[in-house]
């Protein structure tokens, strides 16, 4: 019985993993959950789950859940970043499974690297905030991180077992990271100036949360994961080649010297992963929809345009210049996002943003979480200084 705690279990990726809990009651306890936003559905999540802990934000939201329950079993409940850094490091878990949105998620994160836990990771901007002192940190404990981001999750399963990039026997060339494209693949600058928020949460294969979905309308989210992909590979952006592949069939490939390509397939479902990250090294049902190719009429590729979204191209400069950058760009991503899901902004202003704060903020040396939390702040402070200049013009 593995005994899990889900950081974001409201969420998108929260949800997904609930399901896939639910058709296996004889291998996971859900022990802990954590809700941002939304308490009703906690709530009823409580009451299904009957979790021992639970994490909300505040006092106020505390009182206000407890009511919610009724007088079915009480958890504890904990509130704010110290109930996620609780729940993360507790000696009753064994998996925990980070799907907090945002740089929010970095800390509760790092406690269960630290407490030695078997991590699944979605929130993949902590790793791109704070990538070096997470490794660091898995390096240092008996901690296991599997990826849970399909990309990542499909690199994972094409790659050998005792995976090393740089030996030469496994005769690994690239990494090959697919791409849907977006909603908006085939617009022009002037169409994408006028795109709205509600068009760019309206993905055309995947159901996520908002932020994420504006991310991959933007390719800000294929930047993130091609930092995420270098960091929990070992890898450099020129050992990544990213291909549009606008079905989101095909969930990353692995290129080997023989001229093998090693694929992942599958219907763009989260649950696939979710439940591979579960019950890896084994496999169990996940729930998603069997692939039908029957009716699988075309699998097309593409390269990206990194001139329309410049986000891709901001991404591997980051990762380049190495030291806070990851940090400063994922902090301003954040701000500039929220920015245009209100209305505030246009489309376009968002890569805009992010490039002003990574070109006019020093990249400086990441030696400690302090460091992170700082560049973190910093950014912020700067983007909204831009926007808030942009919005009086
Ligand atoms: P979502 O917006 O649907 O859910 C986010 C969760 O985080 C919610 O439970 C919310 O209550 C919680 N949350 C938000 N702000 C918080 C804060 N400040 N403190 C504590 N909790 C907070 O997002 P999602 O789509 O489920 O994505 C979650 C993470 O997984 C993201 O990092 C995303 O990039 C990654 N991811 C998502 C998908 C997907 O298909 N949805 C795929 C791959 C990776
Ligand atoms: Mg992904």
């Amino acid at each position: 019985m593995q005994s899990i705690t889900i950081l974001g279990a409201t969420g998108s990726i929260g949800q997904s993993t609930l399901d896939v809990i639910s058709q296996h009651p004889d291998r996971y306890r859900v022990f802990a959950l954590s809700g941002f936003n939304n308490l009703d559905l906690l709530a009823q999540q409580t009451i299904r789950f009957q979790p021992t802990l639970v994490v909300v934000p505040d006092e106020v939201s505390r009182i206000k859940f407890l009511k919610m329950l009724g007088n079915d079993t009480i958890p504890e409940v904990l509130i704010g970043v110290d109930g996620l850094v609780q729940i993360s490091k507790d000696p009753a878990v064994d998996t925990v499974m980070a799907a907090i949105v945002g740089a929010a998620g970095m800390l509760p994160t790092l406690e269960a690297i630290r407490s030695n836990k078997k991590v699944l990771l979605a929130n993949k901007e902590s790793l791109v905030a704070a990538g070096k002192l997470m490794m660091e940190k898995l390096r240092n404990s008996s901690s296991i991180l599997l990826p849970v981001d399909s990309e990542h999750n499909a690199i994972f399963q094409c790659l050998p077992d005792d995976y090393d990039f740089k030996s030469k026997d496994q005769g690994i060339e690239s990494i090959l990271l697919t791409a849907s494209g977006g909603p908006f693949r085939d617009f022009t600058t002037e169409e994408l100036q006028q795109v709205t928020p509600e068009q760019a949460c309206d993905h055309p294969n995947w159901n996520m949360g908002k932020k994420i979905s504006v991310d991959s309308a933007t390719l800000m989210n294929k930047g993130l994961e091609l930092i995420e992909a270098c960091w929990l590979f070992d890898v450099r952006p020129s050992d990544i080649e990213v291909v549009i592949h606008p079905q989101s069939i095909i969930h990353s490939m692995v290129r080997y010297a023989d001229g093998s390509v090693l694929a992942q397939l599958g219907s763009p479902d989260m649950k696939t992963p979710i439940s591979y990250s579960l019950s890896w090294p084994s496999r169990h049902g996940s729930g998603a929809k069997p692939l039908d190719f029957k009716t699988l009429t075309s699998l097309t590729f593409d390269t990206p345009d990194e001139t329309k979204f410049p986000c891709l191209k901001l991404a591997k400069e980051a990762f380049n210049a190495g030291g806070n950058a990851g940090a400063l760009l994922n902090a301003a991503n954040e701000v500039s996002v929220e920015s245009f899901l209100r209305n505030e902004i246009a489309f376009l202003d968002i890569p805009r943003i992010n490039e002003q704060v990574l070109n006019d903020l020093e990249c400086t040396e990441l030696n400690s979480i302090d460091d992170v939390i700082n560049s973190d702040f910093m950014a912020r402070q700067f983007a909204k200084d831009r926007i808030s200049q942009l919005r009086r013009y």
